[in-house]
């Protein structure tokens, strides 16, 4: 026998684990050890350690059943001791549930078996017990019906066909003529139960397993099984959680909020998950069990008095019916509610983070089941992490490493237009499960959401409920809307996680998925109609609702103060047009890292004259159709240098090969020949010329300027002469002039020497100056090999890392889409190397091309303007190899800004 201890007990105040056990034990089970050692009332049970499921996959299911089972007795005695009651006991039964609980949360994504160790005899001794036959029926029968589904394989795989249980239930309601399963005599239920064993008999050909121990191996295994179940590979890709980390398996005495009057159960959360507001929030049922809450067939009612009167409020019922019909626990249970209260302030103080917690209330006892730090919405993250920071909960660097940076972005994106707003058409209300704002066309089901938005189409997808089969579907769709199901239910927690706006259960549709309509009042919409969603309020409106950009608030604005006091990387932005500097500066950047000149070639009549500029056979026809679009230039730089008040800006000379901007087609090249007076065989022929067969290693970057040198004059006259008509103007401007695509020394030097001699002229002419830098790109491998020779001339440095990926890969920027998927399913990639960088291949060019261009120029200013600027981890690897700054589009400088406070907090 191996040493290896598979098993952790707990109960009763102590525990064999703790919360930092995280990865052995699982989230879950962590946190119930946690629970009974600061006095939270917890049901005793056991976890099997996550790395039991890797031998599981590993040794196969008869080799580990005999590794655990020692342990397993043992503890199950253990548990046995605790409730005063014995597993698969007659007179005095002890039932259990199994639950998966891997490190990272993955709601509703594997399986759970309640109830277990039911049988015929058993239940009889349930009976005894509770003196409660309805109960203990109604539990065997769901227990039938649970552990057929998930351990016996009998749920439908086919979303279009019918759980065999549930079609024996309808059978039998149809039969003793009643609607819900609470009518169900206990003869009734009895019956149930024999007809759930006849078919699974019937489909599995085995009978159903009387042992408690053999359903309590069977549910650890199946447990495991559902770790490689097809929605749960689905949610680790979505969410980047390796396989290999493997799901705990959690076995607890059961507790029962379906015993009547007196037991309940629910869901609650320390504070507000949406909004953030620190006010605790959640849902509960009188007589139900935990499954009841989530799944949307009964509405739940509020936990506290306040929330309970903005649901009816919202909901549209009085408070005399609110208080009568759905009262909340707070003014139906005062005792538990005080508890409970106290409890979930208890776990929050103590975890330092807002709390989702489960528990369940057995005949006026509360237990809990399970507390962990809750998902929110970005905007919840950024006010619960500000909030608590300014309660003195936590410090400003724990607040900092509080906001997922790549969240941020829910903030960022766009709220509905006021003025649209006005006329815009409310047709119901839901609840605000999700914010943000979603336009789009009606689908009723996931594949469909999937198909359409494939095509290019946004899509609502309407559901009565969601489940977990409708992940793809939900993240396919622009937001999500239920007819049923409260904030807790799967719609509104999957939704928040993946940051997608969501309005749930709105009681006043009717969706007929056959006739795909949903009808409203009178209005009856079909798939494709256009609705919107206010995920913050909960309105449904008819047809498109413009949005407009998001408004950040003052908690925002003081985490990115925060940030920057750690940061020790600036963030400057990628922009092209005077608008997207604008937006960049209001997000903080402090420069432009990357101004990409090509894209003001494009605009208005300029086209024209670049093209004529390329089509021209001499020099002087190129410098003459330059000189047309020299003004046009020096007025977007003017544009671009104004809007960044004074910060450094980067431009960066042509980069693209010519013939991107040459017209391909007849009309195009007509147009041309009139206006530069040649037969338009002629043009043809030009343009026939500039074809490339690889045009990304072909004639671009400094290789245009080096080639027409005549360009690199043009640009740097429109730079410099920008910043000195400026300066005229009493306006600061610090231009940076970067040449790309350098691979070597003598490609820089060639364009430094017609951009010095350029500025040199354009001084003498105006009788003025201006202090400028002439730096360049590393973007080919080259240039990162040979820095130190580059650097000897070169100002500063900013790596193209898209480029330079490209080019370290041999992987093709625009063809990677061909390949990569099968990639990273093999794992030959774990990530996209053009998203995120490829520390230990290029990140290896970067520091040592950093380290090179210092040796010869101590204060070379580093930066780098490729994708990767942008994304979390990469800015952490710039920090690491001492970048001054990165650069990246204007909506991702605030995640750059936190990112880089984060890096230096991490690596301080
Ligand atoms: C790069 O190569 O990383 C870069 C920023 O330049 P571009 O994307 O324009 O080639
Ligand atoms: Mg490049």
């Amino acid at each position: 026998m191996s040493e290896t201890k598979r098993v952790y007990t707990f109960g009763n105040g102590k525990a064999e684990g703790k919360a930092d056990m995280k990865n052995l034990l699982g989230g879950k089970g962590a946190n119930l050890a946690e629970m009974n050692l600061i006095g939270v009332p917890v049901p005793p049970g056991f976890t099997i350690t996550t790395d039991v499921c890797t031998e599981y996959y590993d040794l196969g299911k008869d080799k580990v059943v005999e590794l655990l089972k020692p342990e397993v007795e043992k503890a199950i005695a253990g548990v046995e001791e605790l409730m005063k009651s014995k597993f698969g006991d007659i007179e005095n039964p002890l039932l259990v549930s199994v639950r998966s609980g891997a490190r990272a949360s993955m709601p509703g994504m594997m399986d759970t078996i309640l109830n277990l160790g039911l049988n015929d005899t058993v239940v009889e001794g349930m009976i005894r017990k509770t003196g409660n036959a309805r109960f203990a029926w109604d539990s065997y029968r769901r227990f039938v019906q649970m552990y057929g589904d998930v351990v016996l394989g009998m749920k439908p795989v086919n979303k279009n066909d019918i759980d065999p249980f549930e079609e024996i239930i309808e059978h039998v309601k149809e039969e003793k003529g009643v609607e819900l399963d609470t009518q169900l005599s206990v003869e009734d239920l009895k019956e149930l139960v024999a007809k759930f064993k006849a078919a699974v008999k019937k489909q599995t050909g085995k009978d159903f397993p009387e042992s408690a121990y053999e359903q309590l191996w069977g549910a650890i295994c199946s447990v495991f099984d559902s770790w490689m179940n097809d929605r749960a590979i689905l949610y680790r890709k979505m969410e980047g959680i390796p396989a290999e980390w493997g799901t705990a398996v959690n076995v607890q005495a059961m507790v029962f909020g379906n015993m009547g009057d007196t037991s309940a159960t629910g869901v609650c959360f320390s504070r507000d998950a949406a909004t953030g507001e620190d006010q605790f929030v959640g849902e509960y049922l009188i007589n139900a069990q935990g499954e009841d809450v989530v799944a949307g067939i009964r509405t739940p009612q509020q936990i506290t008095k306040i929330g309970s009167q903005r649901w009816s409020e919202l909901a549209g019922i009085s408070d005399a019916e609110r208080v009568a019909k759905y009262p909340s626990m707070e003014e139906a249970m005062p005792e538990i509610y005080q508890e409970l209260d106290a409890l979930q302030t208890k776990l929050e103080n103590h975890y330092k983070d807002m709390q989702d917690m489960e528990f369940t209330v057995q005949e006026g006892k509360l237990w809990f089941l399970q507390t962990r730090n809750g998902k929110r919405t970005g905007a919840a993250m950024v006010k619960i992490a500000m909030d608590m920071y300014h309660q003195g909960m936590i410090d400003e660097k724990a607040a900092i490493l509080r906001i997922e940076p790549n969240k941020l972005d829910e903030l960022l994106h766009p709220i509905f237009d006021k003025a649209a707003l006005k006329n815009a058409q409310v047709i119901a209300k839901g609840l605000a499960a999700s914010p943000g704002a979603a336009t789009g066309k009606i689908v009723f089901n996931a594949d469909d959401a999937a198909e359409w938005a494939q095509r290019g189409e946004k899509v609502i997808m309407v559901r009565v409920e969601t489940s977990p089969e409708d992940l793809a579907g939900m993240a396919a769709a622009q937001g999500i809307l239920t007819a049923r199901g409260g904030m807790t239910s799967h719609a509104a927690v999957v939704a928040r996680g993946m940051g997608k706006c969501c309005v749930s259960g709105a009681g006043t549709l009717k969706i007929d998925y056959a006739a795909k309509t949903m009808e409203v009042d009178k209005l009856t919409l079909k798939e494709g109609d256009y609705i919107s969603l206010n995920g913050s309020t909960g309105d449904i409106y008819l047809g498109q609702v413009a949005t407009k950009e998001a408004e950040l608030d003052a908690d925002f604005a003081e985490i990115m103060k925060l940030s920057d006091k750690y940061a020790k990387l600036a963030v400057r932005t990628n922009a092209d047009t005077p608008a997207d500097a604008g937006i960049a500066r209001k997000f903080g950047a402090v420069g432009i890292g990357l101004c990409r000149t090509e894209h003001m070639f494009f605009e208005g009549d300029k086209i024209k004259a670049m093209r004529e500029m390329i089509l021209a056979e001499t020099e002087e026809g190129r410098k003459a159709a330059l000189a047309k679009i020299l003004p046009y230039q020096q007025a977007d730089f003017e544009g671009i240098f104004e809007a960044m008040e004074g910060c450094p800006v980067t431009v960066r000379l042509l980069d693209p090969p010519l013939h991107e901007f040459v017209p391909h087609d007849e009309k195009g090249q007509q147009e041309m020949a009139e206006a530069m007076h040649l037969p338009l065989k002629s043009i043809q022929q030009r343009v026939a010329s500039l074809h490339e067969a690889n045009p990304m290693l072909g004639h671009r970057g400094c290789r245009l300027g080096n080639t027409f040198p005549e360009i690199t004059e043009m640009q740097t006259r429109a730079i410099l002469g920008a910043a000195l008509a400026l300066k005229k103007r009493g306006v600061k401007a610090v231009p940076e002039i970067m040449v790309p695509l350098t691979g070597i020394l003598y490609e820089f030097l060639e364009q430094e020497k017609i951009i010095r001699a350029t500025a040199k002229q354009l001084f003498e002419e105006t009788g003025d100056s201006i202090d400028y830098k002439v730096g360049t790109m590393i973007e080919i491998p080259r240039a990162a090999l040979t820095a130190n020779r580059i650097a000897s001339a070169a100002e500063f440095f900013s790596f193209g890392t898209n480029d330079l990926t490209q080019m370290t890969f041999g992987y093709s920027r625009d063809d990677i889409a061909s390949f990569l998927p099968i990639y990273l399913e093999k794992k030959i990639l774990k990530q996209d190397p053009f998203q995120v960088l490829d520390r230990n291949g290029v990140g290896q060019l970067v520091k040592m091309a950093t380290e090179k261009g210092r040796e010869v120029r101590p204060d070379l200013k580093v930066g780098i303007c490729g994708e990767h600027g942008g994304e979390p981890s990469s800015v952490e690897y710039c920090h690491m190899v001492g970048l001054n700054y990165v650069s990246c589009s204007p909506f991702r400088v605030p995640i750059a800004r936190l990112s880089a406070a984060q890096a230096a907090i991490k690596n301080a």
